[in-house]
């Protein structure tokens, strides 16, 4: 694992400074645009299993909520820290805005370690974080939704959670639910369908076909793992994988739903027959020409950016690049599709969850993946085109389109009172 000690949100700051300078934004616009709206630090006792009471804290951060209720996933994990929360919270809000949907930013997390709670402890930690941050949460204010660590149950007992004090079911409070309780079709799917569909827009670009194409994937959870077999689907060659135990690399092509298979069933990739074993540091660096990075913040960093051999880098986790390593891979000509459009997927079918909850009306399968399709394609077409017009690479092409799109929201409303 490449290991950099950087502030992500930090990372995210300056991002959004380089934008906010290129836009020509006014000194009030980018002070305004800079600071978290609201910050909510909780922290609260957890009964154990074997009686003792523990406090854990917790944090709920609203960057920005002028285009729509603010949305965000909740992470649960020993790493999370406010700068981290605030950092994943400010690029939801750009998130959002780069796929046009009408929702702010926020992000939720819990230091804890699920990995060594019971079933029990963990519904009991999700149910009182979630009463916790019940000030803020609705349907029309705040919906969280899965990230690491998180999934459709915790989901589910959150959204029973709020619903138990409101006195009457809110399905629309939270997405990524289980389908019986008014989950969306799709959902499971939905943010590797988007890194496909931008992937394959930019192989296009780039005059790439799947035949010809070498893939690389870091991670291999729901997000990477999904990507790999879709990938794998569209006739791409996915050639490394890799998971917390480290990769696996053959360059005449991977058996995707086999490493899928062997990974339910062993429990990580380690030791995949066919395959040679590789580090997690060495997977980024293998000759390939689309690498995916889809597991965590600060892998492509100044120590080895410079060493990426692929044309094309899909970011499908949230700040897997670093500034220092997004200078290098641009500076080495790299097409670097950005997180906040690559991986917008899931958000976007996290608002068809919202909406049909609202409308009590659910879609079919088939039109939630077209509609997602569509949204994708849309969104990345326009951050094409914002890049080309002015010159530069698809992140800034990226965070110029969403960052307009929030300070015209921002301007347009007026400062309250
Ligand atoms: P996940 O927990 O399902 O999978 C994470 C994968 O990364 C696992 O295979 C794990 O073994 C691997 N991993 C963990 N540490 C690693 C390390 N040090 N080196 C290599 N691999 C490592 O998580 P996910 O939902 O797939 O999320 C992955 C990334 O995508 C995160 O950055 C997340 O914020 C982002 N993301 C997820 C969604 C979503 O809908 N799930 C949406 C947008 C962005």
């Amino acid at each position: 694992m490449v290991v950099d000690i950087i502030n992500p949100y930090a990372v995210a700051v300056t991002q959004f400074d380089e934008a906010a300078e290129r836009l020509g934004l006014s000194r009030s616009m980018r002070n305004i645009l800079r600071a978290p709206k609201r910050e909510l630090i909780v922290n609260f006792p957890v009964r154990l299993d074997n009686g003792d009471v523990q406090m854990y804290t917790g944090y709920r951060v609203q960057h920005n909520i002028n285009r729509g209720p603010a949305k965000g996933g909740i992470r649960f994990s020993p790493e999370v820290s406010l700068d981290e929360v605030r950092a994943l919270a400010m690029w939801m809000t750009w998130k959002c805005a780069v796929v046009d949907i009408p929702f702010g930013g926020a992000k939720g997390g819990v230091i804890c370690d699920p990995h060594q709670m019971s079933r029990g402890e963990l519904e009991r930690l999700s149910r009182r974080y979630a009463t916790e941050i019940s000030i803020l949460m609705g349907p029309n204010s705040d919906i969280p939704a899965p990230d690491m660590n998180t999934n459709p149950q915790i989901m589910a007992w959150m959204m029973d959670t709020y619903s138990m004090h409101q006195g009457y079911s809110v399905p629309a409070t939270i997405t990524g639910k289980p389908l019986a309780i008014g989950g969306s079709e799709g959902r499971l799917d939905a943010t590797a369908r988007g890194v496909q569909v931008v992937t394959k827009a930019a192989m296009r670009h780039l005059d790439m076909t799947p035949e010809n194409s070498s893939v690389v994937i870091q991670g291999f959870g729901n997000v990477g793992g999904i990507t790999a077999r879709l990938l794998h689907e569209s006739g791409c060659k996915v050639i490394g994988l890799s998971d917390i135990s480290g990769g696996v690399y053959n360059p005449r092509g991977i058996d995707v739903p086999m490493a899928m298979r062997f990974s339910r069933e062993h429990g990580s990739l380690r030791g995949l027959p066919g395959t040679e074993p590789v580090t997690n540091r060495e997977l980024l660096e293998l000759p390939c020409d689309i690498l995916i990075p889809a597991a965590l913040e600060n892998q492509l960093t100044k120590e080895n950016a410079g060493r990426v051999q692929a044309r094309l880098v899909v970011e499908a986790a949230n700040g897997p690049t670093n500034v220092e390593g997004d200078r290098i891979l641009n500076e080495n000509g790299i097409m670097v599709v950005p997180d906040i459009l690559a991986n917008a997927g899931g958000v976007t079918v996290s608002y068809f969850e919202w909406v049909q909850d609202l409308q009590h009306f659910f879609w079919s399968e088939n039109e939630i993946n077209q509609r997602l399709e569509a949204i994708m394609t849309r969104a990345f077409n326009a951050v094409m085109a914002k890049a080309v017009a002015q010159d530069t690479h698809l992140r800034m092409g990226a965070y110029l389109l969403a960052v307009s799109r929030v300070a015209e929201a921002t301007e347009l409303r007026g400062i309250y009172p």
